[in-house]
């Protein structure tokens, strides 16, 4: 790949070359004459949509009890559990700072251990709210489950990958994971929920993930798989022995996609890359956490990050603390840093992580060296798959949407497969928001 400004050159896999516009994500196979556009106008006009953002999402961290001890995991076991009165705040500053729609994730250390903490969530939430619960997999009762269905909630289970695996990474004292999990999926499915698979990549499952991923998503056919390709920091900031190298995150995001396309299967993460660069609507931000996401711990304490909210980092108290880390957080995207401009992603990868951005290179405006390397990796293979699904004898010049998007299984970019829709359409710019390209 050549750098020339915001024009890239790419060749794919099948010997096609193009030219990749990062502005504006267009491709032509017309390498001499790509379309013209104004950069200093569309970085404008991408400022602009970075540095007013909505709030979008909201986070309740139910508690930071678990009944299972993944070597991995960030959050730390003193955090407590949310008390009514810091859930009933929190949904009112939800409705304060969210007037519109915006999404609730329901999260943890395991929520399912405090019922009455989620019933109260769902239940006090308005009906514009699309509900969201992550499990790691846990007794629910038929009225938890029934309630989260009645709002068409989802739920999103980790699972690793099939029994030893999962049981491996996941230990549950005294009990069968996988069991746990398998069991939870199958209560909150048939209580009538939308219930998806999260599958973590660790440095010890890396080689067979797309094993276990089509294993997963052939015997429990969920509503999406998930891949939590990358893993947080662990308390205090220390980084995580578990994390693969971002070659092997990579081989097995890659291998997994494929098999989910042939399927037919939404996979959130992946697609928050494959659906900006097919559609041309720039995903400015990756994370909701610049500007458009609330997290509330207990304690009482609001921050913009679910990391920083669980490690007590850039956490607030009040509602003018956490509109101006809002404020402050939403520009510390790729388009306002220099050193971003030229990276082929700069309109596509949305800034990564902060936390770990921040756990890497000690400050909020860097960047992890190894993501990058992966989301530029991970652009070429896309953009490299685009190309070779393209007619043979096609005539040189700009892909069409509809010639980017042949290739996807019909319906998979609608926003009733995705799991949080609001949080994540909020940072990718449709070309009604755009300006200056042609
Ligand atoms: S299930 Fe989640 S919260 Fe519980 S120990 Fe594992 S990673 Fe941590
Ligand atoms: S910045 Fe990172 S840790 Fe924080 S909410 Fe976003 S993805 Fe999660
Ligand atoms: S991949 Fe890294 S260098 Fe490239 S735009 Fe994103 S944050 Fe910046």
């Amino acid at each position: 790949m050549e750098a020339n400004g915001f024009l890239h050159h790419f060749v794919s896999p099948g010997g096609i070359g193009a030219v990749f516009n990062s502005l504006t994500l267009e491709i032509t196979t017309n390498l001499h004459s790509p379309s013209p556009f104004d950069p200093e106008t569309i970085l404008e006009s991408c400022r602009s949509f970075c540095s007013s953002p909505s709030v979008t999402m909201a986070t309740f961290f139910v508690t930071g009890d678990c009944p299972r001890k993944c070597g991995y995991c960030f959050v730390p076991g003193t955090l407590g559990t949310l008390t009514t009165a810091e859930v009933d705040h929190g949904l009112e500053m939800l409705s304060d700072l969210a007037p519109g729609k915006a999404d609730i994730l329901i999260y943890g250390g395991e929520p399912l251990l405090k019922p009455e903490i989620v019933l109260r969530i769902i239940r006090g939430s308005g009906d514009d709210r699309n509900l969201c619960l992550a499990t790691g997999g846990w007794g629910v009762s038929r009225e938890v489950a029934g309630a989260l269905a009645e709002r068409n909630g989802f739920v999103i289970v980790s699972i690793d990958g099939a029994k030893g695996v999962h049981n491996e990474l996941r230990p549950l004292s005294g009990g069968d994971s996988f069991q746990s999990a398998v069991r939870t999926f199958h209560a909150f499915r048939d209580a009538g929920c939308r219930v998806g698979i999260s599958l973590t990549v660790t440095r010890g499952n890396a080689g067979r993930v797309r094993e276990d991923f089509g294993y997963l998503m052939e015997t429990l056919k969920p509503d999406d798989m998930g891949i939590n390709a990358w893993m947080h920091p662990r308390p205090g900031l220390s980084s995580n022995p578990f994390e693969a190298r971002w070659e092997d995150v990579f081989d097995a995001v890659t291998g997994c996609l494929s098999d989910a396309l042939s399927a037919g299967m939404y996979v959130e993460q992946l697609f928050r890359r494959l659906r900006p660069l097919v559609t041309r609507a720039p995903r400015l931000r990756d994370c909701p956490s610049r500007g458009g996401r609330l997290v509330f711990v207990p304690g009482g304490g609001v921050s913009p990050c679910d990391c920083m909210a669980a490690a007590g980092v850039n956490t607030v108290l009040d509602r003018q603390g956490i509109q101006k880390l809002l404020s402050d957080f939403s520009t510390l995207v790729p388009v306002f840093r220099e050193g971003c401009l030229s990276c082929p992603c700069v309109a596509l990868c949305g800034g990564g992580c902060l936390y770990d951005a921040l756990a890497c290179t000690g400050c909020l405006t860097g960047v992890r060296e190894e993501r990058c390397s992966y989301e530029r990796a991970l652009l070429k293979w896309m953009v490299g798959t685009i190309l070779d699904n393209q007619l043979l004898d096609r005539k040189p010049g700009v892909l069409s949407i509809g010639e980017m998007t042949a290739f996807l299984p019909d319906g998979i970019l609608e926003k009733a497969r995705m799991p949080q829709p609001e949080a994540m359409l909020g940072g990718e710019m449709t070309c009604l928001q755009r300006a200056g390209s042609n």
